[in-house]
């Protein structure tokens, strides 16, 4: 685990600071006894009685200072953008975490959530949201598996002096960032390109920016775009995996 959430630390200082409360006790009530013997037993000098009794009452009040000094530490709650449940940290979380809710893993690029990437399933055509991180993701709607490619493909896999190749290789997700005016001719783009119902590209719209096609080659990438264009929206087309959402405000 990288950065613990705050309960994880509370939960590892519990299992220091109760130990040493149950110590605390227990020569607490040993003095007590040994107080009890010093008034029957005349072998018995009251005053070790009373010594123990007070370390007793000072380790079982250090363990008790202890927990109440946990109540002090500073607090960071965070949103996961799935689920929207908050997790809270110590400290503003500076690399991925799981979300202790839905357990998806949330990315966290300079000290900032990374919004999660809204993309279309390829098979049925809804819209899912997914990790910024995830090379796959099973759609919620269809359970068809999508792969996604990692970021520049090809890039490293180039030997050098083959640049222009690589280019040819390289693939790209088209992005839809708003509709525009024209909404119905989009939405009936959307439709022919997607293969997808009407109702799952009603719900695209309503829901941008969204990378709507992955894995693209260029030169179909930008005849999409040019296609969303001419119908007025604004379409952007990025080599695969690049593409980050814009982040949302009040994150
Ligand atoms: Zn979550
Ligand atoms: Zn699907």
């Amino acid at each position: 685990m990288a950065q613990p959430t705050r309960a994880e630390v509370i939960e590892a200082e519990l299992q220091r600071i109760i130990p040493i409360v149950v110590v605390g006790l227990v020569v607490l009530l040993a003095g007590l006894f040994l107080l009890y013997l010093s008034t029957i037993a005349t072998w018995m000098p009251f005053v070790i009685g009373v010594i123990v009794t007070i370390a007793g009452v000072g380790i079982a009040g250090y363990g008790g200072w202890q927990y109440m000094q946990l109540n002090n530490l500073p607090s960071y709650r965070v949103l996961c953008p799935y689920c929207e449940k908050p997790t809270t940290f110590l400290a503003p979380p500076t690399e991925d975490y799981s979300c202790e809710h839905c357990h998806r893993i949330v990315a966290v690029e300079a000290g900032q959530i990374v919004p999660p990437l809204v993309l279309v399933c390829r098979h049925c055509g809804a819209p899912q949201k997914v990790s910024p991180r995830a090379k796959m993701f099973i759609c919620d709607n269809c359970n068809g598996q999508n792969d996604l490619k990692p970021a520049r493909p090809g890039v490293a896999a180039a030997p050098a002096g083959a640049a222009e190749e690589s280019v040819e290789y390289m693939t790209y997700d088209l992005v839809l960032v708003e509709a525009g005016h024209n909404t119905d001719e989009v939405l009936e783009i959307l439709c022919t390109v997607l293969a997808a119902p009407r109702d799952h590209c009603r719900g695209i719209l309503k829901d941008l920016p969204m990378v709507i096609l992955v894995d693209l080659p260029r030169r179909k990438a930008d005849s999409y775009r040019r296609m969303l264009r001419e119908a007025g929206a604004i379409a952007e087309v990025h080599p695969t995996g690049q593409y980050r959402p814009p982040a949302k405000q009040g994150m």
